[in-house]
């Protein structure tokens, strides 16, 4: 454990203050003892994957629990069972050597495999929801119970792992044996359509907002209203994809907030949607 880390370091999109206790353990147990502990002391914590959908206050957490360090991966005939801070794009390279596909839609993502499957994770046509077989979790009330698929409620950027609060430990995921060049190859076409498409030179927190309908799209939306490059603080509208806030320097959380709220407004006025953020506001 670390006293006093600073969360913008922690960040994909480098803001948020000082956490009081910053917590890594090495093991799933280790963490669900580090949980017990906080919960005895009626301290306030939150779980932290890789943090690249996360936009921190800028003032103090008391706990947060980094999953890093969870990075078992075992294959099996038929997928992976994987601890819950294995980085995604990790996996899809390892899951290649092995002849495994069905993960390569998710190319690139930055982040965990505990976020992805909490936040149903997904890109260019494929769904976390699509893999994930089963998953340890610790339910809030202290439990440690296996969720079958078919209970875990899977909507758009949403688990009932998330509704529910519950740190997921282990995934199970169900993968297809497939020709190695052939899953390179898609992995290779998402990856250069990333490279060429999102501002990854950049901090920020991947898409801001959560699509309203299945063909709205909000990048566009955005920039047809003349906000690429719009500015509050260091927080701007990415020039390169609408859809992202990209932080040119100290950007902090109030200023992503007020960008958020001038952005709504004006995709409110003109098209009658309130849009929902799909990053997570700590
Ligand atoms: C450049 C870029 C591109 C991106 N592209 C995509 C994309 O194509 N599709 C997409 O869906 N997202 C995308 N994202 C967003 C993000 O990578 C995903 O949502 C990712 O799944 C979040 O994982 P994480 O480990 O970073 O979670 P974090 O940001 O650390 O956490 C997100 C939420 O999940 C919770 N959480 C984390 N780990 C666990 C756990 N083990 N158990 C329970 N809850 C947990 C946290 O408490 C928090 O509420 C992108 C982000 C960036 C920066």
């Amino acid at each position: 454990m670390r006293i006093s880390e600073t969360l913008r370091c922690h960040t994909s999109i480098r803001i948020g203050g000082d956490v009081e206790y910053f917590v890594v353990p090495f093991t799933a147990e280790s963490l669900v003892a580090a949980v017990e502990i906080l919960e005895d002391a009626g301290l306030k914590w939150r779980v932290l994957g890789a943090g690249t959908n996360i936009l921190a206050s800028d003032e103090e957490t008391c706990a947060v629990i980094s999953t890093k360090h969870l990075t078992g991966i075992w294959f099996t005939e038929k997928g992976v069972i994987a601890e819950a801070g294995v980085i995604v794009d990790r996996l899809i390279e390892l899951a290649i050597l092995k002849g495994l596909s069905g993960l390569e839609f998710a190319s690139g993502l930055p982040g965990t495999l505990g976020g992805a499957v909490t936040m149903n994770a997904g890109a260019f046509g494929g769904e976390m929801a699509g893999l994930v077989q089963s998953a340890e979790c610790l339910m809030p009330d202290m439990r440690t119970v296996k969720l079958d698929r078919n209970e875990m409620q899977f909507g758009y950027r949403t688990s009932a792992f998330r509704r529910a609060g519950a740190v997921i430990l282990r995934v199970s995921l169900k993968m297809t044996k497939n020709d190695i060049s052939s899953i390179k190859a898609r992995r290779r076409e998402i990856l250069n359509c990333r490279i060429l498409k999102q501002p990854l030179q950049l901090p920020s927190a991947g898409s801001v907002f959560i699509r309203p309908m299945a063909d709205f799209y909000v990048g566009s939306k955005i920039e047809g209203l003349g906000f690429k490059g719009y500015r509050v603080g260091d927080a701007e509208v990415s020039t390169k994809h609408a859809g992202f806030i990209v932080n040119k320097g100290n950007a902090s959380q109030r200023d992503v907030l007020i960008l958020i709220e001038k952005l709504r407004k004006a995709v409110y006025e003109d098209t009658g949607h309130w849009l929902q953020t799909e990053l997570d506001i700590w």
